[in-house]
């Protein structure tokens, strides 16, 4: 009998968490730093985010009322390293007003929002997509919101859970209807994506021949 699309994307999970164990995501020491990292990785390498990340805490504005108070400028300066460093300061504003004017400046506020609503509400924020949303959701304020990103549509394609042209939604439903609704192991799902994708399945030549899923992949049988 045909294995189930639940069942298979749990031996993908098990799969990848026996390679690499776990990742033990997000690399932060608050909530409110999560936030933060996940604005500022939209469209850069976590490297460069980690720079701007140090530049801030260096400067006292890893806090919520320090950078609700710092000028747009000078954020500005400071997470130059993650590229896109204006429009991202206009970001952090952006989300740091949305954090004051509903939730008084309080990530833990903000986390005793019911998911679904919230999720709502911070798509409307200006400057945050789906992919920053659901990592805050999820990394920052440890909700039920499986993350998609670029990874996760290119290593599900070539495996043969996905034709391409999903939408966000649609990928994100597959997992979160798929699989127990359980923050640790959605947390742990995603960051083993990303680091499979960054070791093997990169994205002009996957390592097939030395992958740990190959012998479930639809790209790697059909390449033989
Ligand atoms: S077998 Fe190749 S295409 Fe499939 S997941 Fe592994 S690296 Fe990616």
């Amino acid at each position: 009998m045909a294995r189930s699309t639940g069942s298979r994307l749990t031996v993908v999970y098990d799969v990848l968490f026996s390679e690499y164990g776990p990742r033990d995501w997000w690399p932060a020491e608050t909530p409110f730093e999560v936030a933060v990292g996940a604005i500022l990785t939209q469209n850069t390498a976590w490297g460069n985010v980690e720079k701007a990340i140090v530049n801030l805490k260096s400067r006292g504005f890893l806090e919520p009322d320090a950078m609700r108070n710092a000028s747009e400028r000078v954020i500005a300066g400071l997470i130059r390293p993650s590229g896109y460093f204006n429009l991202k300061s206009k970001k952090l504003k952006s989300f740091m007003d949305f954090l004051y004017d509903e939730f008084g400046g309080s990530m833990e506020s903000m986390k005793r929002e019911r998911t679904g609503k919230l999720r709502q509400r911070l798509l409307s924020v200006w400057g945050l997509g789906p992919e920053t949303v659901d990592s805050i959701l999820l990394y920052a304020l440890e909700k039920p919101s499986f993350v998609v990103d670029a990874y996760t549509r290119r290593m599900f394609q070539r495996i043969g859970f996905l034709e391409g042209s999903e939408g966000y939604g649609e990928i994100k439903s597959l997992f979160e209807e798929k699989l127990p609704k359980d923050v640790q192991l959605f947390n742990e799902y995603h960051a083993l994506i990303v680091e499979h994708c960054k070791r093997m399945c990169l994205k002009n030549k996957p390592k097939c021949n030395e992958c740990c899923l190959k012998m479930r992949c639809a790209h790697a049988k059909s390449s033989v």
